[in-house]
C-alpha cells in the first residue's frame, strides 16, 4: 500500500518502517505473548525497553551522565509548570523570550509560580523574527532562562543557541532529533514526544543532574523531576506504548545515519521547500530568512479564497494535513524527520501544477 504523505505539525507522520515492525510485534513482542501494551512497566520485559530506549536517545544527542532522562507523562504543557516548580530553587524570578504561541503558553503557566521577566518578544513584529541575543534585557537574579527555539505555530526557528549565565532551559518540542545539538549549553531541554519522537502521550526530559534536588515543596508528584530521577521514571505508571516506539524511532535515527545525517537532509528540505515558495508569486512565507523553521513551513496563498480548493485537491493528491494552525490560518507543512525529501518534492509538484491550473 502506497500511504499518503502526512504533513500534520502533531501528532505527526511516523516512520513506515517503526509502523511496520510495531505492527509485527503488536499481538506478541518477542515471544513474551503479549503486546508492550499489556505489559507491567515494572517487568523485567519492560525495564529492558526503556533502559534501551534511553541508551540510544542519550547516543543520539550525545548526553553525558551529567544529565538525568525523564520519561513522563503530560506533554509539553505540563512541563511549562515543570520547569519553574523545579528549576526557582528559591529564587523569585525567572528570564523568558518570547517568540510566538508555545512562548506565551509557557509564560503564562510559569507566572503562576514566580515573576517572569520577558527579556525580549517579537510580538511587535508579529513573531516573524527572533530578537537577537544583544537586544536581551536579562534579569540579575532569574532562575533560569527559558526559549521555545522551534515556534511550531509560526514557524519561526531560532539558528542559533542562546549563551546565557543562568541555566537554560529550553521546550525542543517541535525540533529535538531534527539536528545535532550540543547539550551541554543546556540546563534542561524538554520535548513531547508527538511532533519529531512518537506517539502523543509521552514527554521527554533531559535535565542537569546538579539542578535536581530542590523542587517547590507544593510540586506534585508526577512533575517533581528529582523524584522521577530517582524512580527512573517509574514513581508512577509511565506511557509504555509511546517509550517503545520512540525506542524504535531512535533506532530507525540511527539506522538513517544519526543526526548529522538527518539534520542534513533536513536542511536540505527546508531549503528546497522554501527555495520553490520564495521563487513563486503565488505563495509566500513572511519569516525572516535566516530563522525560518526547518520542521514546520507555514505558507500563504496570494488569493486567500483558494485555500479551500488547495486543500481538497492536496488531499485528493494524498497530501494530507496542510492547513494552518486554526489561530494563523493558511497553510503549514511540517516535514519531521519522518518525511523525506521525497515528501518536498512531492508537496512542491503539487503547487506548481495548482499555480499553474489556478494563477
Ligand atoms: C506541541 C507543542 C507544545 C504542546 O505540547 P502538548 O503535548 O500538547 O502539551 C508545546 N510546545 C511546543 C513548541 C509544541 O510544538
Amino acid at each position: 500500500m502506497n500511504r499518503p504523505f502526512n504533513f500534520c505539525a502533531g501528532p505527526a507522520a511516523l516512520p513506515e518502517a517503526v509502523l511496520q515492525q510495531a505492527g509485527g510485534e503488536l499481538l506478541d513482542w518477542r515471544g513474551t505473548g503479549l503486546s508492550v501494551m499489556e505489559m507491567s512497566h515494572r517487568s523485567k520485559e519492560f525495564v529492558a525497553i526503556a533502559d534501551t530506549a534511553e541508551r540510544d536517545l542519550r547516543a543520539l544527542m550525545g548526553i553525558t551522565d551529567d544529565y538525568a532522562v525523564l520519561f513522563l507523562q503530560g506533554g509539553a504543557t505540563a512541563q511549562f509548570s515543570a520547569v519553574p516548580l523545579n528549576l526557582l530553587r528559591g529564587a523569585a524570578r525567572a528570564d523568558y523570550v518570547n517568540t510566538g504561541q508555545w512562548s506565551i503558553k509557557a509564560i503564562a503557566e510559569a507566572r503562576k509560580y514566580c515573576e517572569v521577566n520577558v527579556v525580549a518578544s517579537s510580538e511587535a513584529e508579529r513573531f516573524m523574527t527572533v530578537p537577537p541575543q544583544a537586544s536581551w534585557n536579562v534579569s540579575a537574579d532569574a532562575a533560569y532562562l527559558h526559549y521555545t527555539p522551534n515556534e511550531t505555530i509560526g514557524g519561526l526557528e531560532f539558528g542559533w543557541t542562546p549563551d546565557v549565565a543562568v541555566p537554560l532551559v529550553a521546550d525542543m518540542s517541535s525540533t529535538i532529533l531534527s539536528r545535532p545539538v550540543d547539550v551541554s549549553r543546556f540546563g534542561a531541554i524538554y520535548a513531547g514526544a508527538q511532533k519529531n519522537i512518537g506517539p502523543a502521550g509521552l514527554v521527554i526530559v533531559i535535565v542537569r543532574r546538579d539542578l535536581l534536588g530542590a523542587p517547590d515543596a507544593c510540586t506534585p508528584a508526577v512533575l517533581d523531576w528529582s523524584l522521577q530521577a530517582a524512580n527512573a521514571s517509574m514513581y508512577n505508571t509511565p506511557p509504555t506504548f509511546s517509550i517503545y516506539l520512540a525506542g524504535l524511532v531512535f533506532q530507525w535515527l540511527q539506522g538513517q545515519g544519526g543526526l548529522a545525517v538527518v539534520g542534513e537532509r533536513n536542511r536540505r528540505k527546508a531549503e528546497v521547500l522554501y527555495g520553490y515558495i520564495d521563487g513563486s508569486d503565488f505563495y509566500g512565507n513572511p519569516v525572516e530568512v535566516a530563522s525560518r523553521s526547518w520542521m514546520n513551513v507555514p505558507f500563504t496563498l496570494a488569493d486567500a479564497a483558494l485555500e479551500k480548493p488547495f486543500l481538497t485537491e492536496a488531499k485528493a493528491a494524498g497530501l494530507l494535513n496542510l492547513e494552518g494552525h486554526r489561530s494563523v490560518g493558511g497553510m503549514r507543512a511540517s516535514i519531521y524527520n519522518a518525511l523525506g525529501i521525497d515528501a518536498v518534492d512531492a508537496l512542491i509538484g503539487f503547487m506548481r501544477d495548482f499555480a499553474a491550473r489556478r494563477g
